[in-house]
């Protein structure tokens, strides 16, 4: 924890340099070597492999269902029952275990063409998100490798990941486990079960015991059985929260009492823009915010509060701006809006979507491809934040506006959900930055810019509320409940 280490942490992974033609052309050819490869995916047990013959489900593109890009063996029960009997805590000094995290993280950076790949052919990613998703999970497996503990660990950890970070989070949760000397059954979404195995495999590769961390792609009950067992001495969770609810109550049945449970859950996020904000710069950040993969991040913006002296130009310069998008196959460099992630995420967002239009609350839509399972950007009118009665994961915004005396009505209102995790506002007024950021309830704010992108080590994440439990990912407490309760220490 000397200022040695932390400066080594806060290296963060270059990435790639889109604008360069030349890294440009390099990062295709890459890419284009796996456009047509077939992954397979299997549970990666300690002690047994799946049979030859054993039934593979078909994995496809959501951009184009004609692009079969693999098939998964699902686990089974028995394999569950077999993870459990052979997971071996990691019992290497955390210096040894420091290395292989960090040669993991090398191993990654390296892999790049095929994550690439996987990433936009299994999660629907555009490449600049295929970027920046890499660059996070090689952040976290530095992060957590440089904060290896030789605390006692909690025994075996179940990680549960969602499918709209299929590496970073996935491989977030298990590298401070693993950091923390746990023996990990990871259980990834049920979506992206390729870009999972080939993560495992790495992991392997560089050296982390097979013992110590086993992969179980799962449909159906397997989350449930990884989570709700004596034998589990922690569980790190990350998707909605209804989900997490639900796993709570199992947990409280089934494990033993204090088991921790971290929770990284759902939001309904919120931005105000004032009359005085710069209109420009705001419009940029709503784009983003809203309608960058394809809405299907946790920390998206699902309602935007306009002044509303300024609402209506400014509403006709969003609506501008959403038109410019491009809503087509990731595939493509100019894509800004992919897939969402499968045909019932699109039900849902279109059934919302035609409620909207039925009430005659839909003030934008624009266009998209009709094959695959492409939502087009959508603003919808909404009296305010009250209204939205789930979150709605996918590029569709909903706006309000307020007269300049409601301000903290609106603060209360948004409080009000139970939701805290990312807030965003646009102003030029100092003092209202100061008096909003100090009666807000969210874990993570953001001022005059997006609200989305945090980055490991410089900007911790999570939320309140129904949003989650804490502690932050990427932040300096993460790890703390990895080890066993009686001999944590924080460490930063
Ligand atoms: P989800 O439906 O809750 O699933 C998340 C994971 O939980 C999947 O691996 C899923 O497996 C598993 N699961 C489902 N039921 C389970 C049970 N009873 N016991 C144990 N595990 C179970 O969420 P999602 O649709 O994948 O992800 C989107 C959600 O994640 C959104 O709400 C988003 O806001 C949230 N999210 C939050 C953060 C954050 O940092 N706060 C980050 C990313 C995403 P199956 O796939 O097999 O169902």
């Amino acid at each position: 924890t000397g200022p040695e280490l932390f400066a080594l942490e806060r290296v963060n992974a270059r990435g790639f340099d889109l604008t360069h033609s030349q890294t440009l052309e390099a990062l295709f050819d890459a890419r284009d070597a796996f456009a047509k490869h077939q992954w397979q995916a299997t549970p990666l047990l300690s002690a047994s492999t799946a049979a030859d013959d054993a039934p593979r489900a078909v994995i496809t593109n959501p951009a184009d269902p004609s692009d079969r890009v693999g098939a998964v063996v699902w686990a089974t029960p028995g394999d569950v029952e077999n993870a459990f009997s052979n997971a071996t805590p990691w019992a290497a000094p955390d210096t040894e275990r420091c290395r292989i995290l960090l040669h993991a993280a090398d191993l990654l950076e390296a892999d790049y063409a095929q994550l690439f790949t996987l990433l936009t052919r299994e999660a629907g990613k555009s490449l600049p998100d295929c970027v920046a998703e890499l660059r996070e999970a090689v952040d976290f497996l530095r992060y957590y490798a440089n904060r290896a503990t030789d605390t006692p660990p909690a025994g075996i950890f179940t990680c549960i990941s969602p499918w709209n970070f299929p590496l970073a989070i996935f491989l977030g949760q298990i590298s401070a486990a693993l950091a923390a000397g746990n023996a990990v059954l990871a259980k990834p979404a049920q979506q992206t079960p390729l870009i999972a195995h080939r993560a495992i495999s790495l992991m392997y590769e560089a050296g982390v015991p097979r013992g110590a961390v086993q992969l179980l792609p799962g449909a159906g009950d397997i989350g449930a059985l990884v989570t709700c067992d004596a034998r589990v001495g922690g569980v790190a969770f990350t998707g909605s929260t209804a989900t997490a609810l639900r796993i709570r109550s199992a947990m409280a049945e089934n494990c033993r009492p204090g088991t921790p449970l971290i929770a990284e859950t759902g939001g309904l996020n919120a931005m105000i823009v004032d009359s005085t904000a710069l209109p420009e710069q705001a419009v940029q950040a709503i784009v983003e915010s809203a309608f960058q993969s394809a809405g299907q991040r946790c920390s998206a913006l699902r309602c935007l509060y306009v002044q509303e002296d300024i609402a209506p130009e400014f509403t006709k310069m969003l609506v501008g701006a959403m038109q410019c998008l491009s809503v087509a196959d990731p595939w493509h460099l100019s894509t800004d809006v992919g897939p969402v992630i499968d045909q019932a995420a699109r039900d849902g967002i279109a059934q919302h979507i035609a409620q909207a239009r039925a009430e005659g609350r839909v003030i934008a839509e624009t266009t998209a491809p009709t094959t695959g399972t492409f939502i087009a950007p959508t603003l919808i009118s909404v009296p305010g934040i009250a209204a939205l009665e789930r979150e709605i994961f996918g590029p569709v915004l909903h706006l309000a506006t307020f007269k300049a005396h409601q301000l903290d009505a609106v603060i209360d209102d948004i409080n009000a959900t139970g939701y805290g995790l990312t807030f965003g506002l646009h102003t030029r007024i100092d003092d209202r930055v100061q008096h909003v950021c100090e009666r807000i309830a969210a874990g993570n704010v953001y001022i005059n810019r997006n609200q989305i992108g945090a980055i490991v080590g410089s900007q911790p994440f999570g939320g309140e509320g129904l949003s989650g439990t804490g502690p932050k990912a990427g932040g300096p407490h993460y790890m703390t409940r990895f080890s066993q309760p009686d001999r944590q220490q924080v460490t930063a």
